[in-house]
């Protein structure tokens, strides 16, 4: 419930570090990382991947916004956010190639920097 509360409450997408910082000592590495995981499966969080390498989650499943919506990354205070509504379904690839997964990332400043 504690960690369901850190997305509910979120505006953005959260990293491991973020929600660790937020919940402070109450569970340790493997409790959270298996939680992120369920939580993922059941889609109740979605998993955003940016060119950092570190994962994000944000709350919300993948595809209730259109498969693959879009992610926003602030340059400046890195923040990540879901861009709703937005599709990238009109990206064809050539015959042969077949897509598994769509991960769209504009950067750029957000509203509070
Ligand atoms: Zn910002
Ligand atoms: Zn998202």
């Amino acid at each position: 419930m504690a960690l369901l509360h850190c997305f509910v409450n979120a505006k953005s997408a959260q990293s491991y570090l973020d929600i660790k910082d937020r919940l402070g000592q109450r569970f340790d590495k493997s409790t959270l990382y298996r939680n992120l995981s369920a939580f993922e499966d059941a889609g109740i969080i979605h998993r955003i991947n940016d060119q950092s390498g570190i994962s994000k989650y944000a709350f919300g499943k993948a595809h209730d916004h259109g498969s693959n919506h879009a992610h926003f990354v602030c340059d400046v205070c890195e923040t990540i956010y879901c861009i709703e509504k937005s599709t990238t379904e009109n990206i064809n690839v050539p015959e042969g190639f077949k897509t598994k997964d769509i991960q769209t990332i504009i950067k750029g400043t957000c509203p509070y920097c």
